[in-house]
């Protein structure tokens, strides 16, 4: 079979764990047999991070600038037990974060839905994308620990010298601080990118978040929505049939639950974090959740939602088969590569990584499935290992393909 040719590379980072296990079983099994396989290679694996004092991540960044579609494995965030494990130099930042802030941008992240595969709350029968803001906050804070009693104060000094300040504690024994920022020009970004992706995918846009605790801070995200919907959105929802609104943030999950799904769920940075882990468990499995990061100025980043599956990991190191699920990083993998043949006009590989998608979703209907995914089947399927899942996705694939 004549390979499809890729005229512009794509940038591959490679990561840690289970995780990379998997990306280089995907590539052999399921892209290379296929595709004359263009990309620039990162290697954002912690040892070589810590070799490169994390450049890497940064070079990586950059090339995504660049080339404008990237593809990243699931990495390790180190903290003090990898510190050790890895004989660590410096405890580097996430590279997830480390990206985000080199291209500002807003993570969308959705649940593969396969029928025969029941969520936990059976009346989402649509799948929910959150849209994670992916710059500041809590990703780039400051950070002390109080070690003796003291005023803790938030100082901002501006260009002309003019001082802002205000006491934040006077501590009487020791305890913790934290500082945080966010720009109007990320804010907005963040904005614009959920309406225009909610047009794109004409579905109604929720943004949710606590301006009654965080009058200022919050407050500046909800008024930048609304200003925003107000003079350049509205009329265009409007035409769609699709709809914006703003709600706190308690009241979104309690809705969210009841509703059919369905909708863009905005989120800030870290409330985005955690209730995209909280939907790809309750669609089914956090390794069926796409997940990608879109930048105002049109660069896309794909990865898998979850992380480095470390308790597999560890039964591979003792030569154990795994039965870990691909799903999310071959999606990431699929992303990537019909976007470079969107932005390419190369329709052979955007042809190509929708057949890959469908033929693991036939593959997962016809009940050949990892444990992660047998468990949420009725009837329960025998699980395979990863590699009897893989070929089983590749004999679909090349039946198709031929
Ligand atoms: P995790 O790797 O997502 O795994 C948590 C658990 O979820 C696993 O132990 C496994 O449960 C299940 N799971 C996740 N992915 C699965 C898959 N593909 N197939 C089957 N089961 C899957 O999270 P973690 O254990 O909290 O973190 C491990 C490392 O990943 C950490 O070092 C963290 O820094 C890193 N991390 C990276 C990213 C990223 O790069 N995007 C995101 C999150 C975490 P069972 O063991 O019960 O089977
Ligand atoms: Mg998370």
């Amino acid at each position: 079979m004549l390979k499809i040719k890729m005229q512009t590379p794509i940038v591959e980072m490679d990561g840690d764990e289970m995780t990379r296990i998997l990306w280089a079983k995907i590539k052999q099994e399921l892209i290379v047999p296929f595709v004359e396989l263009n990309t620039e290679y990162y290697d954002l694996g912690l040892e070589n991070r810590d070799r490169t004092d994390d450049q890497v991540t940064v070079q990586a960044a950059e090339a995504i600038k660049r080339l404008k579609v990237g593809v990243k494995c699931a990495t390790i965030t180190p903290n003090d037990q990898r510190m050790e494990e890895y004989h660590l130099k410096k405890m580097w930042r996430s590279p997830n974060g480390t990206i985000r802030a080199i291209l500002d941008g807003t993570v969308f992240r959705t649940p593969i839905v396969c029928p025969g595969i029941h969520s936990y709350i059976p009346s989402w029968t649509q799948p929910i994308t959150v849209a994670r803001h992916s710059y500041g906050d809590l990703y780039k804070d400051t950070e002390f620990r109080i070690d003796e009693p003291g005023k803790a104060e938030l100082v901002f000094t501006g260009v002309d010298g003019e001082i802002l300040r205000q006491t934040i504690y006077d501590f009487e024994g020791t305890g913790v601080l934290q500082g945080c920022f966010n720009k109007d020009s990320s804010i907005r970004n963040f904005a614009r990118s959920c309406f225009e992706y909610a047009l794109s995918e004409k579905k109604d846009l929720w943004f949710s978040a606590k301006d009654t605790i965080m009058k200022k801070y919050d407050g500046l995200f909800k008024k930048t929505f609304q200003e925003l919907y107000d003079t350049e959105y509205k009329a265009r929802f409007e035409a769609l049939g699709i709809t914006y609104f703003y709600t706190l943030i308690d009241d979104a999950v309690a809705r969210v639950v009841r509703s059919h799904g369905g909708m863009i769920w905005a989120l800030k940075n870290y409330d985005g974090d955690v209730m995209s882990d909280m939907i790809s468990s309750a669609f089914g499995s956090l390794a069926m959740m796409t997940s990608v990061l879109v930048s105002a100025d049109g660069c896309f980043e794909y990865e898998a939602a979850h992380g480095t599956v470390t308790r597999h990991y560890y039964r591979h190191l003792k030569g154990e088969k795994t039965s870990t699920n691909p799903v999310a990083t071959l999606f990431a993998w699929t992303g990537a590569l019909k976007k470079r043949g969107e932005l390419d006009g190369n329709e052979a590989l955007t042809a190509f990584g929708a057949a890959l998608e469908k033929a693991t979703m036939d593959t997962i209907q016809a009940g050949v499935v990892t444990g992660d995914l047998a468990l949420l089947m009725d009837p329960k399927p025998q699980a395979v290992d990863t590699d009897g899942f893989l070929a089983a996705i590749r004999a679909r694939l090349e039946k198709a393909l031929a």
